[in-house]
């Protein structure tokens, strides 16, 4: 079933009020609309764009993955029953930011420490989530505080979010890394929840208008990593011209020790992670149409 756009902007809008209720209800006051959520800061971080980074992770998501990995990031509060940062893959260790609602200026004061190696490696701040854009206020002044500051930036985001949202974050991003999941749009909707339709139209007007994007397909076996799914991802990227490259983000059971639910769990253990000759032949296919292609974030 597919649903009007307004629907979708309706369904997107409805979190924002989640995360508004939660802002009051922990500061006492609405109209506090810069402040944010967010679950986690990574220093150092290599994977989540050029450089050395420092990737902001943002609570709050509009699709419902169930391989999601960051179970935590998806409810725009904290939640009692998952544990926050102890994802060994990132080796990340909770900042005393993730605790409430926090100023833009609190987490940019925070990132500035690192400039010296933003500077020297390239690097920058990459905001991810969860969907970033689904605290677009906070997002966009963190994106103008980093702009003050010289420091370059980069959006990790599902592209499930308002067009005119992403349109407005065109000139304060260096970079859009854009998650790619699944191009049959039926099989979009049972695996994440929702449409693709909304998600390939703003692939294609970012691509089109001037930004930078790195596409990212996270490679769930059997279901994003197969033939079909991939070739139908090269004809959809390869007339985008804002397309620099796809990163074929490789599946990891490390996160599996957050899972409770054992019908999940099951479902879960099911994934056998393709081997690394199996993943180099998947870049080998994309690149053999012209696309550069990097195992990897
Ligand atoms: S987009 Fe990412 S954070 Fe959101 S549900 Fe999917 S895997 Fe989880």
């Amino acid at each position: 079933m597919h649903f009007p756009v307004a629907f979708r902007h309706l369904w997107l809008y409805c979190h924002r009020l989640e995360t508004l209720a939660w802002r009051y209800s922990t500061t006492g006051s609405a109209t506090v609309i810069t402040k944010g959520s967010i679950f986690d800061l990574k220093r150092f971080a290599i994977h989540d764009g050029p450089g050395i980074r420092t990737t902001v992770f943002m609570r709050g998501c509009p699709l419902d993955c169930w391989w999601c990995h960051n179970p935590e990031s998806r409810r725009p509060a904290p939640s009692e029953d998952v544990e926050v940062g102890t994802n060994c893959v990132c080796r990340r260790s909770r900042t005393a930011l993730a605790d409430g609602p926090v100023a833009p200026e609190q987490v940019i004061d925070e990132m500035a420490r690192d400039i010296p190696y933003y500077e020297q490696s390239g690097g920058g701040v990459t905001f991810s989530g969860g969907e970033p854009l689904m605290q677009f206020d906070f997002l966009m002044k963190m994106l103008q505080l980093c702009r003050g500051r010289s420091i370059r930036t980069a959006v990790d985001t599902t592209g499930y979010a308002p067009t005119e949202d992403l349109e407005r974050l065109i000139d304060l991003v260096d970079l859009f890394l854009y998650d790619l999941k699944i191009m049959d749009d039926h099989a979009h909707e049972q695996h994440v929840g929702v449409s693709n339709r909304l998600i390939l139209d703003n692939l294609k007007m970012l691509a089109t208008r001037g930004a930078r994007v790195i596409i990212r397909v996270p490679l769930i076996p059997g279901i994003t990593d197969t033939d079909p799914n991939l070739d139908a991802i090269i004809q959809f990227v390869k007339p985008l011209p804002g397309v620099e490259e796809i990163s074929l983000l490789t599946y990891h059971r490390y996160f599996r020790h957050k899972v409770t639910d054992p019908e999940l769990a099951a479902k879960l253990a099911g994934l056998q992670p393709k081997t690394q000759a199996e993943v180099s032949a998947m870049s080998q296919r994309l690149e053999a149409h012209g696309l550069r292609v990097k195992i990897g974030g």
